[in-house]
């Protein structure tokens, strides 16, 4: 490809609206251009390492066995009453009607009509296990859509669906594609981690997130540091101690804390620290229910452990109205005397004693309040964010640690909730019938080259690795006007075009200086640099991208040793 004829318009500017560095180098280096929130076209640039990342995501898709297909972006709500999701998936859906009022949504998951498809298709055991999968793009109206490709409302996922006959079968299919998607995320030199992930309303145990390990990343992880426990903190559980409180050694008794109301505020106030405060949270779920939970003061609340005890889909703090009518306080004041609610609390809050709450009124606190004896406790339960220090769940030994990811893929046992719903089965081998069992593997392939680019840049621009580079090498013709110049530079790109290596030439008439500045940001792994002071001593200078190392070629083994490179890195 010719620079100069190419459609490749690089910014020198960082973006005033891209927040993280992986979308402000996909703008700078003009592989996206934003058309609405969330929605982007792919340009040439950017398309080139999509169709990379998607080549990668076929061979191994391929290769475990797995078969493509090509579903519609359309789907029918019939299909989606019928799985129950058209009431329950909420505002990510895009809903809509045609000219004859027939409701259709745009479609962000499709385990609907892949099962609608296989109890069509699929009618015996002799037919499984079957895997299919598509790259296609997905609509999801995500309340907050940022950071260019990671978190679109339009973008390019491939998803697989996995039908088996029975649990072990789904359990094999399971773990090749877990296989598959480490292969996947190395190949494209990733630095990466699989994760155990919430299973949310369908329960179990068996889901995996593969996190790319940034610091960026919207999502927090913590992992131990003696076992391979490793979990999004969404799912991480906490190990009950046991333990249980001291009896109480104080009296209980009114504090005055004006306009105190935040746990630091108040401990400060009161001359102590967060962890001997038990903090009320005044939360509602989306059942319209209204409960208090409470939790040791410095504590975050884990919204998916309490919609797990609750059996609900979402909770929310409940609105200064509602916890004013049901404290008799403004919030920061709400605490669990005599407070006429459900009172749920973590494991944690058991085990203390003597501590402080809000007094359900305005600037005043209770200091000395126990368990049991000042107020009663539905359940005690497993309810906080785990946190680096917290005792691992699952060895006795280690400690979490925490970082941040980028959800790449996912992976994820089904079970029969979709082919329940949509009565898939098929025959046994008694011929008897039998719902098929699920499982459903996702990969977003625009967020994977985001989270690439977080992973290989520097202040210069994107060090793409070679696998999804949208060229592997870069031939910088310095003069184009020096006809010397021009020769060796076109005859070196013929050269490596026939070889087969994917080569950009920038031949524009441009300064070194800005042609050297774009080579940095573009990240293109080879650059070879054709000037005249190199061709007096037969030679061209290749710089690496990564490391900048450089060395010298021969004129005429230049494409040989060049095309070796491409080979090497990417076997
Ligand atoms: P998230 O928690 O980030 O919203 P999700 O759990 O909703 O992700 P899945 O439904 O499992 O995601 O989708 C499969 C994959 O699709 C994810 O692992 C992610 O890589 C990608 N993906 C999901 N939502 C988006 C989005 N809004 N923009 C880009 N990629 C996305
Ligand atoms: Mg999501």
């Amino acid at each position: 490809m010719r620079y100069s004829q190419y459609l490749l318009n690089t910014l020198k500017e960082t973006p005033a609206d891209a927040e993280v560095i992986s979308h402000q180098l996909m703008l700078r280096t003009g592989m996206i251009r934003k058309v609405a929130a969330g929605i982007y076209s792919y340009l040439p640039m950017g398309l080139r390492s999509i169709r990379k990342v998607e080549r990668i995501i076929r061979e191994e898709m391929d290769r475990a066995g797995a078969i493509e297909l090509l579903m519609p972006m359309v789907i029918p709500a019939e299909l989606w009453q019928e799985s129950g999701r058209w009431e329950q998936y909420g505002k990510e859906l895009l809903r809509f009607k045609d000219r004859k009022e027939t409701e259709f949504c745009l479609g962000p998951t499709h385990e609907e009509v892949i099962t609608d498809i296989v109890r069509r298709e699929v009618k015996s055991y002799r037919q499984l296990p079957l895997n299919l999968y598509q790259i296609q793009g997905k609509f999801r109206d995500e309340i907050r859509p940022r950071f260019g490709l990671m978190r679109g409302r339009e973008f390019i996922m491939k998803d697989a669906y996995s039908f088996d006959l029975d649990e072990a079968g789904a359990d094999v299919a399971y773990e090749k594609m877990f296989q598959a998607y480490r292969r996947i995320f190395e190949r494209c030199g990733l630095r990466f981690r699989a994760v155990e992930a919430d299973t949310g309303a369908i329960g179990g145990t068996s889901s995996h997130e593969f996190m790319v390990l940034a610091a960026s990343g919207e999502d927090a992880i913590v992992s131990c540091d003696s076992c391979q426990y490793a979990a999004n903190v969404e799912k991480a559980e906490l190990r009950h101690s046991g333990q249980t409180a001291p009896p109480p050694a104080e009296e209980r008794k009114k504090v005055l804390t004006p306009a105190r109301k935040s746990v630091e505020e108040v401990a400060l106030f009161l001359g102590t620290v967060p962890e001997s405060l038990v903090k009320t949270l005044i939360v509602q779920t989306d059942e319209g229910e209204t409960v208090a939970v409470l939790l040791r003061g410095d504590r975050e609340l884990n919204d998916i452990k309490l919609c797990r005890l609750l059996g609900c889909n979402e909770v929310e703090l409940a609105p200064e109205e509602v916890v004013a009518a049901v404290t008799g306080a403004p919030s920061g004041f709400a605490g669990p005397v005599g407070l006429k609610l459900r009172i749920l609390a973590d494991f944690e809050v058991r085990g203390m004693a003597d501590f402080i709450t809000g007094a359900n009124e305005k600037d005043a606190h209770f200091a000395g309040v126990n368990t049991d004896r000042d107020f009663t406790v539905e359940s005690f339960a497993d309810l906080r964010q785990a946190v680096a220090g917290d005792l691992c769940p699952r060895c006795s030994e280690g400690r979490l640690e925490s970082w941040r990811g980028i959800e790449v893929g996912h992976v994820f046992k089904l079970g029969t909730k979709y082919s329940d719903a949509l009565s898939a089965t098929v025959l046994d081998d008694q011929g008897k019938e039998r719902t098929l069992f699920m499982g459903c593997y996702g990969i977003g392939v625009g967020r994977t080259v985001a989270a690439a680019i977080e992973q290989n840049h520097d202040e210069q621009g994107i060090i793409f690795p070679m696998p999804i580079a949208p060229f592997q090498v870069l031939v910088t013709m310095l003069n184009p006007n020096d006809a010397e110049v021009k020769d060796a530079a076109e005859k070196l790109y013929g050269e490596l075009q026939d070889a087969g290596v994917e080569v950009l030439l920038d031949d524009r008439d441009e300064r070194p200086g800005s042609k050297f500045k774009d080579a940095d940001l573009l990240g293109i792994p080879l650059r070879v640099t054709v000037g005249a002071r190199g061709l007096k001593e037969g030679a061209l200078e290749l710089q690496e991208r990564q490391g900048g190392e450089r060395t010298m070629l021969p004129v005429a083994e230049a494409a040989g040793l060049l095309t070796d490179r491409v080979r090497l890195a990417l076997a």
